[in-house]
């Protein structure tokens, strides 16, 4: 196609070297609008076929007649990623009561309500539970043909939080559950908010083991919500890092081996042990945690040797450390079908979770809530899609 010789505007040619991209908007321009057009077609095709053909009567919601006769149509505008959209709905009039109702609003999917399509509305949740709501109301406009306002984009989060229920089908699943604070609430620490995730080994991809996790449950505040939900569901193995007591959760409770390592520097600290002291300290006690071939009897009495130690040597805290965790330090070579023994699968989903936490603003304690159900929901729960990790 040359100039002149197609019925296109003459500015699309005024300019070397820019034909395509002119053309291209130019013809996505002309493509929303038959789009629009077609759309509205169809829609008002099929009500009439509903109408002219039905094989039920249309009940008045008023009198209950089905004497009804058609009264026009009504307009309503959606907004799509296409644009606005402006659709017709039937209207009927109830003969026995003059009552007018559009009998299709419901079967339609065209409910009062509804100012946007969903597709428009995913779009503007899988922004915002990423990136502020302000910048994915600017994405949305910028990238999309439709708008939506950051208070929009809370609204739509707040709704879709409220649908998402997480499986309860955790059955012989090892649960890891963790706590971290985010800037919300009325506290100026912070809330905490309590995560637990069903881990287990995923298949190989490009040489490296995957970790296939399901959230199951989420929530911003007090661990007894969590505690309560373990207890429903009926976990049974359950990894976590000391910071609460889950005795009561699971059959089988196991401590993170790599915190406990992790946590005796600090204790080593409060014993007044040097710097250098407390790496020898940490080596031996990993030495005992980490020998996965010993037999259970010889891991156990080591550690018991371990803590014996600290205690003639007069480290206190540190002995009551690890005396106080002894209970679920080796649950898992005691108790088969742990998959997991640190809670290290989850570190990757909190760092996620603290880059759409920290954004400066306090939240309130149901608006982060809301944002990382959704956020983790879709990251573990809706794809089969296995996340690469390392135990
Ligand atoms: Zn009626």
């Amino acid at each position: 196609m040359l100039p002149g010789e197609v019925n296109l505007p003459r500015k699309i040619f005024s300019s070397d070297g820019q034909v395509v991209n002119r053309l291209f908007t130019v013809l996505c321009k002309a493509s929303d609008s038959a789009l629009a057009q077609g759309f509205a077609e169809i829609v008002k095709d099929v009500q009439e076929r509903w109408f002219g053909n039905r094989s039920l009567p249309i009940r008045c919601p008023n009198c209950g007649g089905s004497h009804v006769i058609g009264k026009g149509w009504r307009s309503r505008v959606l907004r799509t990623s296409r644009g606005r959209i402006e659709l017709f709905v039937r209207q009927v009039r109830c003969k026995g009561c003059q009552r007018t109702f559009r009998p299709f609003n419901q079967a339609l999917g065209l409910a009062t309500s509804r100012r946007f399509l969903d597709e428009f509305i995913d779009k503007a949740i899988m922004l915002g539970i990423r990136v502020p709501f302000a910048y994915s109301a600017r994405v949305m406009k910028e990238l999309t043909c439709g708008t939506i306002s950051a208070e929009g984009v809370r609204q739509q989060i707040a709704k879709k939080a409220h649908s998402i229920s997480f499986s309860e089908q955790i059955a012989g699943e090892t649960v890891l559950v963790d706590s971290t604070k985010v800037k919300a609430g009325k506290k100026q620490r912070g809330a905490t908010v309590n995560l637990a995730v069903t881990a287990k080994q995923g298949p190989q991809r490009n040489g490296r083991s995957s970790i296939v996790k399901k959230l199951i449950h989420l929530n911003v505040g007090s661990t007894a919500a969590l505690k309560h939900r373990l207890r429903t569901v009926k976990a049974q193995r359950v990894v976590h890092d000391g910071g609460e007591n889950y005795s009561l959760c699971a059959s089988h409770v196991q401590r993170c081996r790599w915190h406990l390592v992790h946590q005796l520097k600090h204790y080593l600290w409060q014993d007044g042990i040097s710097l250098k002291q407390r790496g020898y300290y940490q080596k031996e006690l990993q030495k005992i945690l980490w020998q996965s071939e010993q037999r259970p009897e010889k891991t156990k009495s080591a550690l018991r040797a371990f803590i014996n130690n600290l205690e003639s040597c007069g480290l206190r805290h540190s002995a009551g450390h690890l005396k106080t965790a002894e209970p679920e330090t080796l649950t898992f070579q005691t108790v088969k079908g742990f998959t997991f023994s640190t809670t290290s699968p989850l570190e990757r989903e909190v760092r996620e979770l603290n880059r759409r936490a920290d954004v400066g603003a306090r939240w309130s304690e149901k608006g982060i809530e809301n944002v990382l159900k959704i956020l983790f929901h879709s990251r573990l729960n809706q794809n089969s899609q296995t996340q690469l990790g390392h135990a």
